[in-house]
């Protein structure tokens, strides 16, 4: 049975249900920003509704493949083929395995259109796509936020570096980030545990970057990993086996770290289960009084209410929730007098692959695992560097690794000389990722599909999105520098290449919902507010005006605490 929240009879508005519906703030969403606005705003003291279409996931006990052994697994972690097969668009995401397939969504579960080639990879339960993450954390700098001012694409940031930097050090401080004080301006440093350790490939391929390459810094990545343990975490057991979730606590996710904070404040009613339907606007008081939500399992339709909405559905499910929300006040999406809302779509540029093996280092190995590698920051478009064929830049991201086994192509494989080789180590090798910006086009959005719509009866998203002739310019470039420091640092088999993946299997989808100082382009201002609906505050990546080249989780969590106390400030002054 479709179901539209008008057509459902039972919508509990009226009576005692209305009072118990209501709350001081209601968050859309418990993912990585959504768990950190219910921290806040519950650590502020207000009653908070946290909202989440999925099921619950409890630290530990919701962890089933936590601590299973390879061979526990009834295919050894690969996923069979039918199961492939029924899921052409996830199954491409490295991290969709037998251990994580209970965290992913499925293909046919929650569809949408693709007008061009979008992987859409998700995460639909309490806690989002932060069980799922790398947690490779890098903060903006000055550079980023002046961007779009400097070369006039997309709107002027309303904020800069400066308004971020406490929120920065504000978060870190409670997510626990290992990392070095690097002092690159790309990158600003921040509130750091001791880093990992870089092994001797890897040590060797910095080296050599830093003689050959004296703009390239090659740094120790920093990841929300705990290096030691921190706000009653971890620390991290160096088990590589974070995508199933932490019995230790030994990363950050919501539902180890900002979800437990914000219950522990008496404050938080988290609700799973609860489709966001729409925003209600009221005409009269000329502002957002609650939303509507359809339960996830019976379909019941009920409607909270509350004087401060934030929305962190995750880019494109807040978008898709505003463009829903039509009032006569705003007949084409909540606060979209622009009609820019759905628009300037980015998702990080990821196409780019090189690697190469390493034939020294013959007498050494590792023992353990870590879960990061090196990060080599921006340098293109950076400094002096100046380039003629693509706007920004591009960061690189890798590690090096031996394989166990030293068995060529023309061994046998079975007998005695094949275990003799299985038990040599084999060669070293160097993975790159480079991760490119992707500049924000009007052309590049979401809309509501006109007759299209889910199971819960809320329309189905359409997504238009494509890398234009600068990514694909700076991707070029990108292969070109990773396989030169490569060679340089003498590195053999080189391969670069383009695995040209389309938009959305970056995962850093983001903009739909802009910053800006100026209503008439923007959707929100400088504290992540709607220009034109006060109490209503974005602060996932919707927000954002540019896509830079970092991993951009630890700025939606800075933006969203930074937002979140704006609000109560603005609460307290009776403004909203
Ligand atoms: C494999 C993988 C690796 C990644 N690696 C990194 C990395 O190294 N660094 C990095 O910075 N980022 C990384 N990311 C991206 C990162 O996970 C996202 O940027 C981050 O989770 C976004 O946070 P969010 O709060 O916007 O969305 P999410 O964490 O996805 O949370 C959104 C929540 O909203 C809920 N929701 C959606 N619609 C509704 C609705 N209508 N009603 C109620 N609830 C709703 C969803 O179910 C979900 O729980 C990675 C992602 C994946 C999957």
């Amino acid at each position: 049975m479709t179901n539209t929240f008008q057509d459902t009879a039972a919508v509990n508005i009226n009576g005692p249900g209305k009072q118990k519906n209501t709350f001081d703030a209601i968050v859309i969403g418990s993912g990585i920003s959504g768990g950190w606005a219910a921290k806040e705003l519950c650590e502020k003291g207000l009653k908070t509704l946290l909202l989440e279409r999925g099921r619950n996931v409890v630290h530990i006990k919701d962890y089933p493949t936590a601590t299973m052994d390879p061979w526990e697994f009834p295919h050894r972690n690969q996923l069979p083929r039918e199961i492939l097969e029924a899921n052409p668009i996830v199954s491409k995401c490295y991290a969709f395995h037998e251990d994580t397939l209970h965290f992913f969504v499925k293909d046919n579960e929650h569809p949408y259109v693709q007008v061009k080639p979008f992987d859409w990879i998700r995460g639909y339960q309490v806690g989002g796509k932060s069980l799922l993450w790398a947690r490779m954390t890098q903060r903006w700098g000055e550079h980023d936020f002046e961007a779009n001012a400097r070369d006039g694409f997309g709107c002027d940031w309303p904020i800069r570096y400066k308004d971020l930097a406490p929120w920065y050090s504000y978060v870190e401080r409670f997510v626990g980030i290992s990392g070095n004080r690097d002092g690159l301006p790309q990158i600003p440093d921040g509130e750091f545990l001791p880093a990992m350790e870089l092994n001797c490939v890897e040590r060797h391929f910095q080296e050599s970057v830093h003689k050959n390459f004296p703009d390239r810094r090659v740094v120790v990545s920093r990841t929300a990993n705990l290096s030691q343990a921190h706000n009653g975490r971890g620390p991290c057991q160096y088990r590589n086996l974070c995508h199933r979730g932490c019995p230790f606590g030994g990363y950050f996710s919501a539902n180890a770290a900002t979800i437990p904070a914000a219950e522990k404040t008496g404050n938080l009613t988290l609700r799973p289960q609860s489709v966001v339907h729409s925003i209600i606007y009221d005409d009269q008081k000329g502002r957002a009084t609650g939303v509507r939500v359809i339960d996830a399992l019976t379909k019941e339709a009920t409607e909270y209410y509350a004087r401060i909405i934030f929305v962190n559905a995750g880019t494109l499910n807040t978008t898709l929730i505003l463009l829903n929300s039509t009032s006569n006040r705003f007949p084409n999406g909540l606060g979209n007098d622009s009609g820019v809302l759905g628009h300037y779509l980015m998702d990080h540029n990821y196409r780019g692959r090189v690697r190469g093996e390493y034939e020294g280092f013959q007498d050494k190995y590792y023992s353990g695992r870590k879960p990061g590698g090196w990060y080599l920051a921006r340098f293109r478009n950076f400094g002096k560097d100046v380039q003629k064929d693509f706007l920004r830049g591009y960061a690189f991201s890798g590690s090096a690794s031996r394989s166990r086994g030293n068995v060529q192509e023309g061994d046998p494989t079975i007998g005695a000389v094949f275990k003799e080789k299985l038990s040599e180590p084999g060669v070293w090798g160097m993975g790159i990722t480079g991760m490119g910006e992707h500049l924000p086009y009007f052309e590049n959005h979401v809309r509501l599909s006109k007759d299209k719509k889910d199971e819960w009866g809320i329309p189905l998203l359409e997504i238009d999105c494509e890398y234009k002739e600068n990514e694909v310019a700076m991707l070029k470039d990108l292969l070109a520098t990773g396989a030169e420091m490569l060679e340089k640092a003498g590195f053999k088999n080189i391969q670069a290449t383009d695995s040209k993946q389309a938009p959305g299997l970056g995962i850093h989808e983001m903009g739909t919902a802009r910053m800006g100082k100026d209503p008439k382009t923007s959707v929100l201002n400088g504290i992540n507010q709607m220009h034109n609906v006060k109490n209503v505050f974005v602060s996932d990546g919707a927000c954002m005006a540019s896509s830079a080249c970092q991993n951009p989780s630890i700025t939606y969590m800075a933006l969203t605490a930074r937002a979140a106390d704006a609000a109560v400030t603005e609460m307290k002054r009776g403004n909203i």
